[in-house]
């Protein structure tokens, strides 16, 4: 049966200061508007929040692509998940150093590997075979995150580390990831997630956002869903999924990913962001940090902000 498209996304969530809100909501409108190009037409969902995604990949906004965190070593290591509603097809890459649009790569597994989930060398080894060019790490390193890395770093010297762990989040620290929910004329949800993970992130460490169910979720039986926030209470918790299981129970969007937020926080003390979108069209945004970027569009509206309240 023929559906109205609707689209998704969100550029992180965290105690984003005000001066970067307008390049947040540039950022997640231009998304918009890449993969609204590809819904409009009658394109597939899927390419929709492909689209979405490398559009922020590119921007050095965001902690995803060119522009993101760099791990403890200075290094960019990239993360990625994209998922097909209409037939659970995923593909996923982890700790990649050498790819502009993780994203891409992910499409490429869900599309051409009998494989999900591909890391470090063999993912960029699998991305060149099938067509997508690798490039230098240094060319995925910007300025702005060499001095945050040195700062950050010079500051944990003087600091002891908290012993629980809550030294890896403070909210205040910019948590860009990136994501993407759509649902196309032919009635198919679709997600994908993007993150260059956390700031000072251990070397192989790997976050939420790629892996299924835990950042990144999409089943035409319940809901497209991607999360964003500190990756390891999320993954815990297998927030996506868990968010998805909510309205396949019958729930709304709006409220399941409003209790996905409720969850993180009383269960692990998570902090975070989600977007949600089921196969009707209805849609779901919240955040348990002061702000998170969001845009989404559908025939009848379209709207975006940096926060946004129950
Ligand atoms: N979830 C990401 C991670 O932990 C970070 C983020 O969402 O910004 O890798």
């Amino acid at each position: 049966m023929p559906t109205d498209p609707v689209l998704v996304v969100h550029g992180g969530a965290w105690a984003m200061p005000d001066d970067m809100v307008e390049a947040h909501l540039r950022g997640v409108n231009n998304a918009l508007a890449a993969g609204w190009r590809v819904l409009e037409r009658g394109g597939p969902a899927l390419d929709a929040v492909e689209e979405a995604v490398v559009i922020m990949e590119d921007d050095e906004t965001f902690d995803a692509g060119r522009g993101s965190f760099l791990n403890r070593d200075g290094r960019v290591q990239l993360d990625a998940l994209i998922m097909d509603g209409a037939t659970l097809r995923a593909g996923g890459v982890g700790c990649v150093e050498r790819l502009r649009n993780p994203v891409r790569a992910a499409r490429k597994i869900l599309s051409e590997s009998p494989h999900v989930y591909f890391v470090g060398e063999g993912a960029e080894r699998f991305a060149t075979e099938h067509g997508i060019p690798l490039c230098e790490n240094k060319e995925l390193i910007i300025p702005r995150e060499v001095e945050r890395l040195r700062e950050y770093q010079a500051e944990a010297a003087q600091r002891a580390s908290s012993p629980d762990g809550n030294d890896l989040f403070a909210p205040h620290i910019s948590h860009d990831t990136v994501g993407a929910v759509a649902l196309d004329r032919d009635g198919n949800i679709a997600a994908a997630t993007s993150t260059g993970g956390t700031l000072n992130k251990a070397p192989g460490r790997l976050g939420d956002s790629s892996l299924i169910g835990c950042g990144c979720y999409a089943d035409n039986l319940s809901a497209a869903v991607s999360t964003t926030g500190w990756g390891e209470p999320i993954m815990k918790l297998v927030l996506a999924k868990w968010t998805a299981d909510r309205i396949s129970a019958g729930n709304l969007p709006e409220w399941s990913a409003q209790e996905a937020m409720n969850y993180l926080k009383q269960r692990v003390n998570g902090h975070g962001g989600i977007i949600v979108l089921d196969p009707t069209g209805h849609i779901g945004i919240a955040h348990n940090t002061p702000r998170m970027a969001w845009a989404y569009k559908t025939v009848k509206k379209e709207d975006a902000g940096a926060e946004r309240s129950a």
